[in-house]
């Protein structure tokens, strides 16, 4: 049967409804299984990872494998990547960008980084490249810039072009883009962020429509040994039981406060792409943002975010941050809390900068 995606999130990678099968699957803290079957060893399956897997592989339409980190799945795409070129969006998460970084020095491929939401540009530049592109990296909304892509416009351009379409999913999760029903040939995740939702998970997935492509991937995570714990699996899986729930939750947070900020006099800009739970608020200086950052009680300066609870951060403080980031802009992850309480936090704060 086709259910909705709450539904999907609640009920996908159970057990079967059997007289004293457990609810949730158990976590199999397990190095190693006795030989002769289909599982062997720690590094090429867990329990509590192919139970991830369902669930996140039907909510964004594809077939999905668990990562260490957001950045092992990245780590692991780019090595199928080959003297080519990889198009990427400039203002991608800076680890992404580093790696790409990484393997043009040392002669692996060549980063053409790009303003994806130029989308006339995008389809220029890949008709120039056809033929040499392998493949066309789409973070959308951007971290921390919050710009956003025209997907199916995009993703038209790469294939004409003979590259796969990898779309970083992390800001929107699968309830609010499907890449692959648009297209795309690969979603990844950061599911440190929403999928896990709780800020005490470090986990990753890829997901894929193609059997072939997934048996690549899957050889790769078993030969580079990118895996997750079976806890932090377990743990993720957990989290997005109510992703549903949290992100709407977030996402009218958000479009509350982007509101207010926008109102407010001493914010410069408000970057709200219209959905989710991530904007970023644009200060006049870094010193001012600075001083946001350190006046609040509820909203907690961290890195990270998709947390249940609010956080921020300015993004220049990190050195490798793009510079085409503004110096004072506060990346704003926000929380599932109540919005009035969110909003007095922020505008004492607010208010102290004028001061
Ligand atoms: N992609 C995006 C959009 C991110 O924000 C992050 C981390 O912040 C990553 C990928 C990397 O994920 P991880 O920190 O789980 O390695």
């Amino acid at each position: 049967m086709d259910h909705k995606p709450a539904t999907i999130a609640v009920h996908a990678g159970r057990p079967a409804h059997e007289p004293d099968q457990p609810l949730n699957v158990p976590i199999t803290m397990a190095s190693t299984y006795v030989a002769g079957g289909d599982k062997e060893y720690g590094r090429y399956t867990n329990d509590a990872w192919v139970a991830f897997e369902e669930a996140l592989g039907r909510l964004e339409g594809g077939r999905a494998l668990s990562f260490a980190s957001g950045l092992a799945a990245v780590a692991t795409l780019l090595d199928l990547v080959n003297d080519s070129v990889v198009v990427a969006t400039e203002q991608s998460y800076l680890g992404t960008i580093g790696q790409l970084a990484d393997l043009e020095a040392r002669g692996r491929l060549t980063a053409r980084l790009t303003d994806f939401s130029d989308t006339d540009a995008v389809v220029k530049m890949l008709e120039k490249l056809d033929g040499e592109v392998a493949l066309v990296w789409v973070e959308t909304p951007t971290n921390p810039g919050m710009q956003l892509a025209d997907l199916p416009a995009v993703i038209d351009a790469a294939h004409k072009a003979g590259a796969r379409v990898v779309v970083d999913n992390t800001f929107a999760t699968p309830l609010l883009q499907q890449p692959l029903a648009l297209g795309a040939d690969i979603v990844i995740h950061s599911a440190t962020k929403f999928i896990a939702g709780h800020s005490d998970v470090v986990m990753g997935a890829v997901v894929v429509s193609d059997d072939v492509l997934w048996d690549v991937l899957k050889a790769r995570r078993d030969l580079l040994g990118a895996i997750p714990g079976p806890f932090e699996a377990w743990l993720a899986l957990r989290g997005l039981r109510t992703l549903h729930l949290r992100v709407e939750r977030s996402a009218a947070n958000a479009a509350t406060l982007a509101e207010r900020l926008a109102a407010h006099p001493a914010v410069a800009e408000v970057r709200y792409p219209g959905f989710g739970g991530m904007l970023a608020a644009v200060l006049p200086t870094a010193e001012q943002a600075d001083l946001l950052t350190r006046s609040t009680s509820l909203w907690v300066h961290a890195t990270s975010l998709g947390g249940v609870e609010s956080t921020f951060e300015r993004r220049r403080r990190w050195k490798t941050e793009s510079a085409t980031v503004p110096d004072g802009l506060v990346r704003m992850s926000v929380g599932i809390e109540d919005v009035d309480d969110l909003w007095d936090d922020l505008s004492q704060a607010l208010e102290r900068l004028g001061s």
